[in-house]
Parts: structure tokens; sequence; C-alpha cells
């Protein structure tokens, strides 16, 4: 059974008809919706569709909305495309009205860019594919060299090599995009281009006041936010590694010992962590993934991310749900290595709450005694979380009566939800109950260990203050 889990990100190729029922069907656990495309009536009839095909196929999916942030982009040319020379001459006008490129100048969407430049600093448009360097600056117009030239086509993306553009992480079209997310109730929040913790507090203060109970992914995709990770993950409940964006501004080569180290960063401050952007990128086009790409997505799952994402892959490839199928072989294949089920985690640590010690003496129990399976009667997941901190082969089951809860537990790592009201159950039932739901789905036999955690006060959060160690086949009725 898959513990990291797939995120599969929304677009014209999973609205072919058909096509989502595949994907759920190959075990995508959270949907993407970028917001950044489409109008906010197609993301909510694609949200309705997820949300009945979930019930249908029993199977808890969460839903994130991508907000799209500051991203800058050039604005267009008067013939849709240009051809720029290397050696030659490129000017940035951030007067020139939207439609009136051409082969020396381009306009702008971010009008301050002026105040963020110095001479000789390098402009990346369309993911590094075209380079400038700045020649002189006055005023409104930034005049460069074309360090590497090529094709330029309308309102690409553009990127400060080392960061520093300081345009506000959250847009009025952000504030409007969040209104709406709220309203389709989804799950998580991406924060685009964050650039420090006060963007991630000001968009959790924006949620409550337009009553979103969604949880907040910081993407760290700026190499400014690298500066103040450990405050961002902190104000954060899932961080995203955004190797898109972030690998032109620090350059590709930074980008491997950045995603380990913000991966065990993540984990080890008990946050959930996703990898993420161009991971099976050649399945857009083709049926099979590159040996470079199945080791990608390996060393992903070694590095202990939660969940890999797709991107291109599913919203405008060819393979969607092979690209889906293969992910999920290489998860499964990759976390039988044993560094994958031996941890360390907070070994030197003081636990904070009575919940996070149960959760690690739980951890450290079943790897002891070779439990089988645990079982966290849970409110919020939040037991589950810190459980899945530690790396281990067993599975983690958050029983839980929220529907919300059950959604949000689907990114974590090695846990999957399970339906149980205990406010509905008698107490002296529950443990029955729950190792009964076990053998049913075949997890557990006879003589199997089976680790339970639960709170003495059925139903309130942040409760769970007991563990129990049972063998499956012991009498279980009337036990507490
Ligand atoms: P995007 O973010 O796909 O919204 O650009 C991910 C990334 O930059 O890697
Ligand atoms: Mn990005």
């Amino acid at each position: 059974m898959r513990r990291t889990k797939i995120i599969a990100t929304l677009g014209p190729a999973t609205d072919e008809p058909g096509v989502l029922e595949k994907l759920i069907a190959a075990g995508v656990d959270v949907f993407r919706l970028n917001y950044s495309h489409q109008t906010h009536n197609h993301h909510e009839k694609r949200m309705k569709k997820i949300r009945r095909l979930s019930l249908e196929y029993k199977h808890a999916v969460a839903v994130i909305a991508d907000l799209q942030g500051p991203k800058i982009r050039i604005e267009n040319f008067k013939s849709g495309k240009i051809q720029l020379k290397e050696g030659g001459n490129f000017k940035i006008n951030t007067k020139l009205s939207s439609d009136s490129g051409d082969e020396s100048q381009v306009g702008i969407s971010y009008k301050q860019l002026a105040n963020d430049l110095k001479l000789n600093d390098r402009l990346l448009i369309d993911d590094g594919k075209i380079v400038l360097s700045v020649l002189s600056i006055d005023n409104y117009i930034i005049d460069c060299e074309v360090i590497t030239g090529g094709e330029l086509t309308n309102s690409k993306g553009i990127n400060l090599q080392g960061g520093g553009l300081s345009a506000d992480a959250l847009t009025n079209k952000d504030i409007e995009d969040m209104k709406h997310a709220a309203k389709i109730e989804v799950d998580f929040v991406a924060i685009s281009f964050p650039r420090d913790a006060k963007d991630i507090k000001k968009a959790r203060k924006m949620m409550k006041d337009c009553n979103c109970n969604a949880q907040i992914i910081a993407k760290i995709e700026r190499a400014d936010a690298l500066n103040h990770i450990e405050e961002i993950i902190k104000e954060s409940d899932v961080i995203m590694i955004a190797r898109g964006d972030l690998g032109v501004e620090v350059g590709d080569a930074a980008l491997p010992p950045i995603q380990k180290s913000l991966i065990k960063k993540a984990r080890d401050m008990d946050r959930a962590v996703i990898t993420a952007t161009q991971m099976m990128e050649s399945m857009i086009e083709n049926k099979i993934p590159t040996r470079a790409e199945v080791f990608d997505v390996a060393n992903a799952v070694i590095d202990g991310t939660d969940a890999v994402m797709l991107s291109g892959e599913t919203s405008i490839g060819h393979y969607p749900d092979e690209a889906v199928k293969s992910m999920s072989r290489i998860c499964e294949e990759a976390e039988k290595q044993r560094s994958v089920r031996v941890s360390d985690h907070r070994i030197n640590q003081r636990f904070e709450t009575i919940s996070e010690a149960i959760a690690m003496s739980s951890m450290y129990s079943a790897n002891h005694i070779g439990a089988k399976a645990i079982c966290s009667l849970t409110e919020t997941g939040g037991t589950c979380l810190w459980m899945s901190r530690i790396s281990s082969g067993i599975p983690i089951y958050a029983f839980t009566r929220h529907t919300a809860t059950r959604r949000r537990v689907a990114l974590y790592r090695g846990v999957y939800p399970m339906k149980f009201d205990i406010t509905h159950t008698d107490p002296l039932e529950a443990n029955k109950q729950m190792i009964d739901q076990l053998i049913e789905q075949n997890v557990v036999v006879e003589r199997d260990f089976v680790i339970i955690t639960k709170g003495d006060l059925r139903g309130k959060r942040g409760a769970t203050n007991n563990m129990k160690i049972i063998q499956v086949g012991q009498a279980l009725e009337h036990t507490l």
C-alpha cells in the first residue's frame, strides 16, 4: 500500500469525459485547482464533480485552491511573438500599453519593476529560456542586453535571478479567488510567492475574514523565502517545494540540496511537505517516464516528502492516468527501502503536548513490537500528522467522524482516513469496532499487534491521552 500521496493538477486534459474517474481509480489523493487559469464557474464545476466521485469511489480526496500570486509577466506583442537575437538590445517599458510590444520593447504587469533592479541584474523570462542583462535603468524604461535569445511570445513569466522583486504576495485577484475557494469549501489554499511569515499571517487573517477553514500551503518559490524559511514553515500548515519558479531564481543546480533541507525542516517542525513541478514532465507527451524522472520521484520519497505533485502531466498531458499510475508504482517501490522506514525524528527534543507524547510513544512501540497498524481516533488529524513525521512502514488509520479531517489527512504520508463516529458509538464498543474494520479490510489477521490511541474526552480536539496495544483476537468487548 502506497504511503506517499499523489497530487494531480486539473486542466483541459482532466475535463475530458471519464478522465477524472480514471485518476481517482489510479489513486490520486489530492486535486489542485490552479486559479492562474480558468473561471470561478469552471473551478466550481470541477469541485462538484470531485466531491461526487469521491463519494462514489469511497475515496477521500482533498482539494487545493492554488492562488496565482504576484507572478510577474511581460505583456503582449502586436504580432503575438518576436525573435530576440543574442547580443542585441531589448527594453522593458513599464509605461507601454499592454498590446504594443515589438522587436525592441515590451510592457509589463508590474509597474514598480525599475525600483527593484540594479545594473547587470539578470532577468529570466519564460522559466529562464530567455535571459536579459540590465544595461541601464531610467525611471520607467529598463534597457537590457539579450544574453540568451530565441522566440518570445505574449505574457510570459519573468523572474529576477537571485530574487529580490518586491511585489506583494497577495494580489486583489488572489483575494477574490480566496473568497471563491472558501465558498466551494476547498481543503487547502496554496499561497504563491510568499516572501516571509508576514505574507502567511496576512493570508491567514484574510481567510479568517472570509470564513475559510482550509489549511495554508506556503509555496516556496522565491529565493527570498529561503532567508525566512523557519518562520514561514511555522506560520503555515504545509509547504510546497515549488521547483519551477524557485529553480529559476536560485539556479537549477541549487535545487536538490534545497529540496532535501526543506523536507527535513518541515518534518522536524511537524509540518507536511509537497514536492512539485516537472516530476514526470516528459509524460506530457510520452506513455513512459524517463529514467531521470523515475529517480526524481523515488528520491523525493526517500527524502521524506508527504506528497509528490503532477502539474502539466495531468492538466494538459496526453496520458494523465498513466502518469499517476507510474508515479504510484515508483513511490511504492521506493518506500520499501530500509532507510525510508527508520527515524530519528525529534530524538533530542521535548514534546510540547500530551497528544504529541502519545503519538511519539505509539510510533516507538509500534516500530519495536512490529505492529501491523495504528488506529488513531482523532478529531483534527493532528495526532496522525505527528505520527506520520516518524518514518515507518506501518499504516496509520485516522478514525474520524469529520469529513474535512478525512480529506485533510489524505495528504499525510502513511495516513489513511476511516469513517468512524465516536460520538454515536458506545465507548465500550469502540476498540472492537475499529479492529473489526481493519479485519474487514484485510489489514490485520488474528495475533497481529495493533496500537490504538484516543482521548478520555470523546469528541474533543487535542485530547488524545492514551495508547493501547492490542493483539487481534483478544476479547475486546466492553474494554475502554
Ligand atoms: P506553479 O507553482 O505551477 O503555480 O507555478 C509551482 C512551481 O513554481 O514549481
Ligand atoms: Mn510557481
